[in-house]
């Protein structure tokens, strides 16, 4: 890590070329196994309502399966639909074997159980990997499907040879989707991990401490250059609409000269979160078809 003085380089994360990278590495993979006999991987995703940014996500992730020859399929249910009625559709879902991964577009209606319909997809097509027992497997180190953005903040982090091993990790934000499982991962590479919410105490001087930092919280530009040690690795995973313009947690001009890498809230983890959802598909329908 660099003297407080001296001006950093600092390396951005470009996650669109990672994402293709890690892309073409898939479409390599799929492609071989149809070449070997076997159907396409196939994943299934389901929107409830009619939230635009959803409806734009699941198109982002529509294109990215066909440009990796794998088959996408969306239900697209009406904002009326019922707890039963969805939990029913994924049961149907589960029972498919033509059904590799089934992801369902968060956020839900009102009166829709986040919680039910996680535990209702089969952890054997989890590609979102938010049932109880992929997060069990996480935290016990046996996992296969991961949950994608933590997988992505790894991939960004390895690409960028951070050293993790004894590092000092600062994580902000908690959430299932995000803090808990990025923790646990940097945890598993030897990492020591605070992790830091709402109701931390002087988070600033916390941050100041970290090696590398990955914020999660969805507070426009709240980490500033000075919650940053010199030299720290940081990740940004926020993404806030503010005025029509999607902005991150960190301050990214700040990092420039200051951190020893900063990821951009454009083309930064986004892209590489959906490579991840497609890397838990053609995961999922190889162990389970074991092939
Ligand atoms: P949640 O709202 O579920 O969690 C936010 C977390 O941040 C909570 O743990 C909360 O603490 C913490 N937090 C909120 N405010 C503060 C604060 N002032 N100081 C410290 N901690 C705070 O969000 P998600 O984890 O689902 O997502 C986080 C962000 O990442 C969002 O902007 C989301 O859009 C983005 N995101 C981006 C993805 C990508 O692909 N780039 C994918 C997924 C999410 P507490 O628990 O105490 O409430």
């Amino acid at each position: 890590m660099s003297d407080s003085t001296e001006a950093t380089d600092t390396e951005v994360l470009d996650g669109l070329g990672l994402a293709n990278q890690i892309r073409a590495e898939l479409a390599d993979e799929i492609s071989q196994l149809v070449a070997a006999g076997h159907r396409a991987p196939r994943l299934v995703v389901i929107l409830v309502g009619d939230d635009p940014a959803s409806r734009s996500y699941i198109k982002g992730k529509q294109r990215a399966c066909s440009r990796i020859g794998m088959e996408s399929l969306e239900h697209l249910l009406p904002e009326s639909t019922t707890e039963a009625e969805l939990l029913e559709l994924i049961r149907e879902l589960n029972r498919d074997d033509e059904v590799d991964g089934i992801l369902v577009q968060l956020p839900l209606p009102n009166g829709i159980s986040a919680a039910r319909v996680a535990e209702t997809v089969s952890p054997e097509k989890d590609a979102d990997a938010l049932h109880p027992i992929t997060s069990g497997q996480l935290m016990a180190g046996t996992a296969e499907l991961i949950s994608c953005t933590p997988l992505g903040v790894m991939a960004a982090l390895d690409h960028h040879a951070i050293p993790m091993e004894g590092a000092h990790a600062v994580v902000i934000g908690r959430s299932n989707i995000v803090g808990k499982p990025v923790s646990l991962l940097l945890q598993q590479r030897n990492a020591t991990v605070t992790m830091c919410h709402s109701r931390t105490r002087d988070l600033a001087s916390v941050c100041r401490s970290a090696d590398i930092l990955v914020a999660a919280t969805g507070r426009p530009r709240m980490v500033k250059a000075d919650w940053v040690k010199p030299g720290a690795a940081v990740i940004d995973v926020g993404v806030t609409e503010v005025d029509g313009k999607l902005v991150g947690d960190v301050d990214f001009e700040a990092m420039l000269g200051h951190a020893r890498l900063v990821t951009p809230s454009r083309r930064g983890i986004g892209p590489l979160t959906i490579t991840m959802l497609l890397r838990n598909t053609l995961h999922a329908y190889r162990s389970r078809k074991n092939i």
